[in-house]
């Protein structure tokens, strides 16, 4: 019986060992290796920071959709894969071989060798991380109560993205709340910043849907600096210089005991680590999605580069990528291992993209059109809860699904 082992449980590994379930029925051994016992919506990380609601809102137990008779899960911390060999190192359990591997372990951050930000910084890529930062900030609002430190209401992110920007916005709509913790201050007190290098923010918008998104933006309390240059962070403050400063002249400050960090995305560090042909932890696979030189091996999601046809550059990683990656492969794989014929190579079809705004806002630009307001916000929980359902079934997406389109 041919072993498929799946690193990694996020959009792409987790769809991929559910859909594997479905297609092979039982022919195949399964093994899932995650560090945590839960799959949790990587887009949804917002809600946990800003304190809206607990992660058990935005996860679910990977035991629920898994078929214990073909499939086993193992939590421990990949570590390296040994390709050579065709095994997978974990930190707490002996090696084990498979004859096919998915890799979807998703991103992590990089400091660019910023002066500060390592010690400094509060990157944000996983649970645990969102779980610190909100607590950081539950921490600073309670600092604020018993020493009045200004510092303590600043809260900056370093990046534009737009998943910082769903974060910092996230953040400045529930300021409300974090005023109350802070003993009761005006909410306006809490100042929200966030840094980006490039002069266009969400550049993915044409320019008008761009001053509608930026005016969303302001309009929930984030001061977006751009474009700027992050010089150095310490334990309370932030330095800068805007693009067009003097060179000699001096960086620029901002004391805030928050410096969230969402700059340098790639992929998990176990892929350069293990020796593959990679670019900032991202391997450019082949038509069938697969490393080349290791057909038995698919990389998938923010793992893993599709050059956007005709172009000199990849699809951005998103969610939708990672998700439409899993689909493909686990066709490609039951044909493989039903001695069926391939299907045709991997095309990815971009639907586009929403930007949420809070809670009840967002810009939207999806096939060929802008999309704004409560509409854009509607589709943006219409999606998760579509992903919800293809992954986790029925009783996922009723358990942490968003049914809260109108309020
Ligand atoms: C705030 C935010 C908002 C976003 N919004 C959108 C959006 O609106 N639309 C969109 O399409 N995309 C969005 N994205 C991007 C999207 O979340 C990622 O592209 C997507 O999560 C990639 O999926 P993945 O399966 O590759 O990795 P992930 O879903 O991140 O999963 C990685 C999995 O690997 C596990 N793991 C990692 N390292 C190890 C290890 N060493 N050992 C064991 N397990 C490990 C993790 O626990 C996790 O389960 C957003 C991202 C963020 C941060």
């Amino acid at each position: 019986m041919k072993k498929i082992v799946v690193v990694g449980g996020g959009y792409a590994g987790l769809k991929s060992v559910v859909l594997l379930q479905k297609k092979l029925k039982e022919k195949v051994e399964i093994v899932l290796v995650d560090h945590n016992s839960y799959h949790y919506e990587t887009t949804r990380l917002p809600e946990i920071i800003a304190g809206e609601k607990s992660y058990t809102k935005i996860s679910y137990p990977f035991a629920d959709v898994l078929n214990d008779k073909m499939t086993k899960f193992i939590q421990d911390e990949v570590t390296l894969i040994d390709y050579e060999n065709k095994k997978v190192k974990l930190a707490n359990h002996d090696d084990f071989s498979y004859d096919y591997l998915i890799l979807g372990l998703g991103f992590v951050l990089g400091t660019f060798g910023i002066e500060g930000a390592e010690e400094f910084g509060m990157p944000m890529h996983s649970v645990d991380t969102a779980l610190a930062i909100r607590d950081h900030i539950y921490a600073q609002m309670k600092h604020y109560r018993d020493t009045k430190d200004p510092k303590a209401l600043n809260i900056v992110m370093c990046g534009g993205g737009f998943q910082a920007i769903e974060i910092s916005t996230a953040i400045a709509e529930n300021r409300p709340r974090f005023a109350k913790m802070a003993g009761g201050i005006d909410p306006n007190e809490i100042k929200v910043y966030a840094f980006d290098g490039s002069p266009r923010l969400l550049p993915m918008f044409d320019e008008n849907q761009t001053k509608y998104a930026l005016e969303l933006i302001k309009n929930i309390g984030v001061e977006i600096i751009n474009p700027a240059k992050i010089q150095k962070l310490t334990a309370d403050a932030i330095y800068y210089k805007m693009n067009d400063d003097d060179e000699n002249a001096e960086a620029r400050k901002i004391e805030a005991n928050t410096k969230i960090w969402m700059m340098g995305f790639s992929g998990s560090p176990v892929i350069a680590k293990s020796g593959f042909d990679q670019r900032r932890g991202r391997i450019m696979v082949d038509d069938h999605l697969t490393v080349p030189g290791h057909e038995e091996i698919y990389s998938l999601g923010d793992v893993s580069s599709v050059m956007v046809p005709g172009k000199k550059w990849p699809w951005p990683n998103t969610a939708q990528l990672a998700l439409s990656m899993a689909d493909y492969a686990a066709e490609d794989l039951t044909a493989r291992i039903k001695g069926k014929n391939r299907p045709a190579k991997y095309t990815y079809k971009d639907l586009g993209v929403v930007v949420a705004v809070g809670d009840n806002h967002a810009a939207a630009y999806a096939l060929g059109h802008n999309y704004r307001g409560r509409l854009a916000s509607i589709m943006k929980k219409m999606i998760v809860d579509k992903s919800l359902m293809e992954t986790g079934g029925i009783k996922e997406t009723m358990a942490v699904g968003r049914f809260d389109l109108y309020h």
